[in-house]
């Protein structure tokens, strides 16, 4: 793990446009709610990179045309919080119990590792990760970081 100080809005937004043209092709729409405060964490930028783009994908997998798939960051006095927010599939209650272990997928050619990444990645950085589901109304993933203290 290799951190360095990122200006965590440049990264959300970089992410953003690296989906963009995916998302336009799919006629699907990201929306950016950054951080209202310029927020630097200390994190290793190609590992969070990594884990929000496997969130993302997911993100895009789990919707149809015309989906919305938001990006939001808030600050707090010692945590961030990040969303990655669909409109998308949802998931079951039973699903959730298993998704972050990996080579779990219900994917015809999934892997099943997009998320235990997530989780360790996630893990590396001391934060935590919490599902919000409801089947057929879509999911968001939000993801807890330390900031301030290092
Ligand atoms: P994969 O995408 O290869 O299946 P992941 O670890 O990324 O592996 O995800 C595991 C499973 O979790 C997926 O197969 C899917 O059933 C479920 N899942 C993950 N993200 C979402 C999402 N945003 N909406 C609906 N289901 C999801
Ligand atoms: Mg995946």
């Amino acid at each position: 793990i290799n951190k360095k100080p990122i200006v965590l809005n440049d990264l959300l937004l970089d992410l953003k446009n690296s989906y963009q043209s995916y998302a336009t092709q799919q006629s699907k729409y990201i929306s950016l709610k950054p951080c209202s405060k310029n927020v630097v964490i200390h994190a290793d930028p190609i590992k969070i990179k990594q884990a929000l783009s496997n969130l993302l994908k997911n993100a895009f997998e789990a919707t149809k045309e015309n989906a919305l798939i938001t990006i939001s960051a808030k600050e707090n006095k010692n945590t961030l919080l990040i969303k990655i927010k669909d409109t998308g599939s949802g998931i079951s209650e039973d699903k959730l119990k298993t998704i972050f272990e990996p080579f779990v997928t219900y994917k015809p050619t999934g892997t099943g590792l997009g998320l235990s990444v997530v989780k360790n990645v996630i893990k590396e950085h001391n934060g935590s990760i919490d599902i919000q589901s409801k089947l057929g109304v879509g999911t968001t993933f939000l993801i807890t970081l330390p900031y301030g203290n290092d």
